[in-house]
């Protein structure tokens, strides 16, 4: 019988655990209430004798079994054979629910193993939950965006991949005894077709990115212009925050792709959200509403924004920024 909520634990180039590892295990504890207490697991490949290192953080993150392989081929990351022995290892696990950070290696990985598992996978999520029957319900945008369908798996393991940013990782205080289990699948000789040449890291173009920022100070069409912009600029300094972007902003000329958040660009939850001169689309709040606090600048006051602000203001943006910005 399949058993437990398993997790992917993408390891980083430089030798961490990706931070959407912990964000899921967050919501896979919070879910497991609705499975009979089904346990948090995680699953890792990594190079020999590294599993030490990691030990600390997949406890302190309420992870109850770490299910780990080793060969000295996993210390880079490699569809061919990560793919390849990730199946036999949830084979073996044979787990209830998989789950799948929405990062390069996640959307790489997922789709492959499911296939090979021959069950279905619901990409980019932005919600989980268990229904009345047990069962993983997932939600994602569909129809481009206009409408989000919760879908549920015929097969096993029910599996998703969640954007990066979507749950918050657990607090530390859900410390566990965290069993870990070195699986017995023989990985001796494997050997990737894949050679990597060369690694060039995309540097953001935004000093402070929008990923890492407790503050994120962003604007929409209704900033009209590049002076706009550049307000939004100082009153993220003076807070010591990042610049985000609506998409309708990003094709203005107004921001990079980098600092759009939404649908199709990033999924931020920082502790404060300015959002300015942005109406609150959908595909815009589906890549923001998880923030802490949302504070609204907008002129109409039947704008959607002002539904899931926390404090609303009524007004021109160019009037009430500029006063921010003194008052800080
Ligand atoms: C498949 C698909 C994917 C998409 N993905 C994304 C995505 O990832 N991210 C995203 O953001 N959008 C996305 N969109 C676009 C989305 O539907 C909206 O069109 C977009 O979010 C609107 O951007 P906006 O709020 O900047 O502009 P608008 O909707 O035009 O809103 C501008 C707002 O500014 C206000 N305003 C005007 N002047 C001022 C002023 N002086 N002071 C204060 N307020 C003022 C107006 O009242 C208005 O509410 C997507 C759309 C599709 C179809």
């Amino acid at each position: 019988m399949n058993k437990g909520i398993l997790i992917w634990a993408e390891i980083s180039r430089d030798d961490y655990v990706n931070p959407v590892v912990f964000e899921l295990a967050g919501r896979a504890a919070e879910l497991s209430g609705a499975l009979d207490e089904s346990p948090v697991m995680a699953l890792v490949m990594l190079k020999p004798e590294m599993i030490d290192k990691y030990k600390e953080a997949f406890s302190i993150n309420g992870f109850d079994k770490v299910y780990y392989l080793e060969n000295s081929e996993f210390g880079e990351y490699k569809t061919d054979i990560f793919s390849k022995i990730a199946v036999e290892a949830v084979k073996d696990i044979n787990p209830e629910i998989f789950l799948i950070g929405a990062t390069n290696q996640g959307r790489d990985i997922a789709p492959r193993i499911s296939s090979a598992l021959n069950t279905g996978l619901t990409a980019d999520c932005t919600a989980l939950d268990i229904n009345e029957n047990k069962k993983l319900a997932a939600t994602r945008p569909t129809f481009g965006g206009q409408l989000m369908a919760t879908i549920l798996s015929k097969t096993f393991p029910q599996m998703a991949t969640v954007r990066p940013g979507t749950f918050k990782a657990p607090k530390t205080d859900k410390r566990k005894e965290t069993e870990f289990i070195k699986l017995d699948i023989d990985t001796g000789d494997i050997k990737s077709k894949i050679e990597i040449l060369d690694f060039k890291k995309k540097i953001c173009s935004e000093l402070n990115d929008i990923d890492s920022s407790d503050i994120i100070v962003a604007g929409g069409r209704g900033m009209q212009t590049k002076e706009g912009f550049e307000l939004l600029k100082k009153l993220a300094d003076k807070l010591g925050g990042a610049v985000g972007a609506s998409r309708v902003a990003v094709e203005m000329g107004l921001a990079s792709q980098d600092c759009q958040v939404g649908q199709t660009g990033k999924t931020v939850s920082p502790k404060l959200y300015i959002a300015c001169g942005i109406s609150g689309a959908l595909q815009h709040t589906i890549g923001m509403e998880q923030s802490h606090k949302i504070i609204a600048i907008n002129t109409d006051p039947d704008a959607p924004i002002f539904q899931i602000a926390d404090y609303g203001y009524v007004g021109d943006a160019f009037e009430v920024i500029p006063q921010l910005i003194e008052k800080l």
